[in-house]
């Protein structure tokens, strides 16, 4: 085994926002035991973006590869759960679908349960799709449990997620990644110094404090300090598929009720959001300013939110895309200063946490290692752009026209890598195999289903089955989720229950 030459002995991270401190605790978590120090540097003057709220299921294996326990940390940052999305308004004004976690029923004699689905629509059978998922019903029930607590039952593969509050998630965080040894120095970083070869050497607090570094972890948010100001490193440019490029957000008293899903209500130039949390609720507009001003979209947000208004409207203007690289010579910008898509999936917090756990996985011990650099970029690219897909699908389907904004997205250009997975779900009622990583057949056929796209035929080989026996076996599936259902508590009740804020 060769002996590393020029091993990383100290990361500095530029940034405290979700995306610093997530970088923090992971690097700090994994590297425990080693003599590698971990410096995080942020500035108190700038602040952090202060968004980001919903969350999708794989938070929960980083917080238990943190060994986070899952009541304190819900307790700890006024979480409540998350079974899916309800989207309202996207097809068409007035109608609404729900988008899930999980699984949507269960195969039948080996049958792909959607085409059975399909089977049975075609014999007549008007059971909407989403009366076989368990996250639908218990959504629509208002209800919350933990799903393995239902061994054996259709609800044991239920999955959820967290609405949080991101600037109580830092805190969480920054207590675990100090308590592990991380150094914070409070600061503003004015200038960056370089080597010969053009990576970091170090950078230069205002106060003339410089902070050298092997490796530096880029999470200054959009500014992208470190990553395209110094290495200048271009941006993808992606709003011509993702259009919207401002939002405006406020919080809300919290309600009594809390649904345990997200609310996203498409608007005439955008679409709203309603993210409840134990203490407050998170409501904002993300919305195309080609469409809408600033100001027209902070009245319609007035008016949409209900509740005591506790905060300013803050207005946040945005680029939807991707840094040219993610990791550029001893460099890794992560969060927003690696890119963003914008929040209709909730997918941010999860790219950054999925990125420093590829990074740790191919941790360089010699650098510049370009061999490592150009897969980890191209492996990067390849989440943004199936993640990209999967959100310019509840767009491009819309059946409305009835503002500039939506006959735009029904008529805008696609890529061609969506078009094709459009194409094939037409024809073949369900995902090119393997294409889809992060949101599987369940998040698609939900999205389809609830902008009215059936595909062509069902799989013949359903013609083999009996059908009154399959149509039994579907009916059954479905009562057994109601059934254990209406045994649960209320969202409001479990949380009380295990996992009351501090
Ligand atoms: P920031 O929070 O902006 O942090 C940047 C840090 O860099 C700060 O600490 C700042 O002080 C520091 N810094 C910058 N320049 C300097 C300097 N010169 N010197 C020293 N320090 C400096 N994500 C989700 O997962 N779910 C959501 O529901 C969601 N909703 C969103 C809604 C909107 C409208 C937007 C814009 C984003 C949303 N996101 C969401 C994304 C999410 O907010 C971010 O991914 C996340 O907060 C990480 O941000 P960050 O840490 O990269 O940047």
């Amino acid at each position: 085994m060769n002996v590393t030459e020029n091993p990383i002995k100290k990361f500095v991270i530029v940034g405290g926002g979700t995306a610093g401190w997530i970088a923090a605790a992971t690097l700090s978590k994994s590297l425990q035991g080693s003599d590698t120090e971990i410096e995080l540097v942020e500035s108190d003057e700038i602040g952090i973006i202060g968004v980001g709220e919903a969350t999708i299921p794989p938070l929960l294996a980083i917080l238990e590869s943190l060994n986070i326990d899952l009541a304190e940390f819900i307790k700890a940052t006024q979480s409540t759960f998350k079974w899916g999305i309800k989207f309202e308004d996207w097809n068409r004004l007035g109608e609404s679908y729900f988008h899930p976690f999980g699984t949507l029923g269960r195969p039948i004699d080996g049958n792909d349960f959607y085409q059975c689905w399909l089977k049975s629509r075609a014999q007549g059978d008007n059971t909407p799709l989403m009366a076989h998922s368990p996250e639908a019903v218990l959504s629509e029930h208002g209800k919350f449990f933990l799903p393995f607590e239902a061994r054996n039952t259709p609800l044991q593969a239920a999955q959820y997620a967290l609405h949080l509050d991101s600037g109580l998630v830092g805190k969480y965080l920054r207590t675990y990644a100090e308590s592990l040894g991380v150094k914070r120095t409070e600061g503003m970083i004015e200038c960056v110094q370089q080597h010969p070869d053009g990576a970091i050497k170090s950078v230069e607090l205002k106060n003339g404090k410089q902070i050298g570094g092997d490796f530096f972890i880029d999470c200054s948010g959009f500014r992208g300090l470190l990553i395209g100001q110094t290495l200048g490193n271009g941006y993808e440019d992606w709003s011509e598929y993702l259009p919207c490029d401002r939002a405006v957000t406020l919080q809300t008293k919290g309600a009594d009720e809390i649904t345990p899903y997200t609310i996203a209500k498409a608007q005439k130039a955008g679409w709203t959001w309603r993210i409840p949390l134990q203490h407050r609720t998170g409501n904002g507009y993300v919305y195309c300013s080609k469409h809408i001003s600033d100001e027209e979209a902070t009245e319609t947000l007035l008016n949409h939110v209900e509740g005591e208004i506790l905060t300013e409207p803050k207005v946040i203007p945005f680029t939807t895309g991707i840094r040219d690289k993610a990791w550029d010579k001893n460099c890794l910008a992560l969060g927003l200063a690696q890119g963003f898509l914008e929040p209709l999936e909730s997918t941010a917090i999860h790219l950054v946490s999925k990125t420093m756990a590829f990074f740790l996985r191919m941790l360089p011990d010699n650098m510049p290692n370009q061999v490592l650099i150009n897969e980890f970029n191209r492996r990067v690219k390849a989440d943004y752009e199936e993640i990209r897909d999967f959100l310019v699908l509840h767009y491009c389907l819309t059946e409305r026209d009835d503002s500039p904004f939506w006959q735009y997205c029904k008529d805008m250009p696609i890529p061609a890598s969506l078009q094709q997975k459009i194409d094939f779900f037409n024809v073949a009622g369900g995902l090119i195999p393997g294409t889809e990583v992060l949101f599987q057949a369940t998040s698609w056929y939900a999205v389809f289903d609830g902008m009215g796209v059936v595909p062509s035929r069902y799989n013949p080989v359903l013609d083999a089955i009996d059908y009154p026996k399959l149509k039994m076996s579907m009916d059954k599936g479905k009562q057994a989720i109601v059934n254990i259902v209406q045994k649960q508590p209320t969202h409001r009740a479990f949380i009380e229950q295990y996992c009351p804020a501090k």
